[in-house]
């Protein structure tokens, strides 16, 4: 369509840079993706489709094991996700729990014993891991109404018994930086947040992203037997340098790749240091639903160095930028697409 003006949403660049393509069909080693969601939101509602035909879509892309982070925040899901996909399949997929923070109104101060011993029981169900959803440090309120910081005290019972169980924590806080800002026409997220206004967290009655991270921090350091897993690079893609400084500091904290290939991918050369130098606590995952091309696309980012492609999401200005190849080693290709997620999982079936 020929148009004399665009909207920014509209506005949709294709490049017209020749260069060239390397189709990857399987991954370097067969692949763990330790981020993934199988429910309607994240996962294209893999959990309503069959089985078999997610497994088709898992050997085609060389995925060996999924992690469904959709335990949610109870055992109702937690149950239904078990049966469906680890009767189905007990070798192919990891289910995580969650913690139902609507219950600390009603639970005054026993929530956090209580919310410890509703962890054991999921683990004891079958879930692998504790999945912290981002409300957690933003919303999350206790008995009297108030924000509970990530680094809140009360809840060291929930991080203590994650320990003794032997399972990762998976934690995401805050979001993408830009996402606290004002919303004006320097937001380098600006056409995402507009077409996603709830999205948009620099409000009053929020807190400031510095500060949902340095509570983060704060929280691993002061649990260091308890694994911590930073969702999207540690939550905070932005700042490879700050994240590799609480790796540095914390041998129990890991990072996953998810959903930030683009924020990767616009520092390819701090990207690939960072990932080379913490090789054996940076975890591949996606938060795509699972589909092949998807999962290709991730695979040519870190085998090859291509230059200026779409990424999952495209490449829009003000949502996401084009990748650019890290072509990481053989070595540590294998750690971060599998051995590294497997040493995790496996700790938690000691218990
Ligand atoms: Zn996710």
């Amino acid at each position: 369509m020929e148009t004399a003006s665009l909207t920014l949403a509209e506005f949709a660049p294709r490049p017209e840079l020749v260069t060239r393509t390397t189709s990857i069909d399987r991954p370097h080693t067969p692949v763990v993706d330790a981020h993934s969601h199988l429910g309607d939101e994240f996962g294209g509602g893999w959990h309503r489709r069959p089985v078999a035909e997610l497994l088709d879509t898992l050997d085609a892309s060389g995925v060996e094991l999924l992690v469904d982070l959709d335990g949610g925040w109870g055992e109702a899901v937690l149950d239904r996700r078990l049966r469906k996909f680890k009767e189905a399949a007990p070798d192919r997929f990891a289910c995580f729990g969650g913690i139902d923070w609507a219950a600390w109104s009603d639970r005054g101060d026993t929530f956090p014993e209580w919310a410890a011993a509703r962890l054991t029981a999921q683990v004891r169900r079958g879930a692998q891991g504790l999945k912290i959803w981002k409300p957690f440090g933003l919303t999350v309120s206790d008995s009297h109404g108030r924000r509970v910081p990530v680094d809140d005290p009360r809840l060291d019972p929930v991080w203590a018994t994650a320990a003794e169980l032997g399972i990762p924590v998976l934690i995401h806080v805050a979001d993408p930086v830009a996402f606290f800002r004002p919303l004006d026409a320097g937001n380098e997220r600006y056409e995402l947040l507009r077409a996603y206004p709830h999205w948009h967290l620099g409000r009053p009655g929020l807190p400031r992203f510095e500060t949902v991270i340095g509570e983060l921090a704060t929280l691993v350091a002061r649990h260091p037997t308890t694994t911590f897993i930073g969702a999207h690079v540690g939550c905070y893609a932005e700042n490879l340098a700050w994240v590799s400084d609480l790796l540095d500091r914390c041998p129990n904290f890991y990072v996953d790749l998810a959903a930030r290939l683009d924020e990767l991918a616009r520092q390819p050369y701090t990207a690939r240091r960072f990932i080379v130098r913490h090789q054996d606590r940076v975890l591949f995952g996606t938060d795509w639903p699972a589909d092949v091309a998807m999962y290709g696309t991730h695979y040519r980012f870190l085998e090859t160095d291509d230059e200026h492609f779409l990424g999952p999401a495209g490449h829009r200005p003000g949502v996401s930028w084009p990748l650019t190849g890290i072509r990481l080693p053989g070595r540590v290709l294998r750690k971060v697409y599998r051995t590294n997620a497997l040493r995790l999982l496996a700790t938690g079936r000691r218990s």
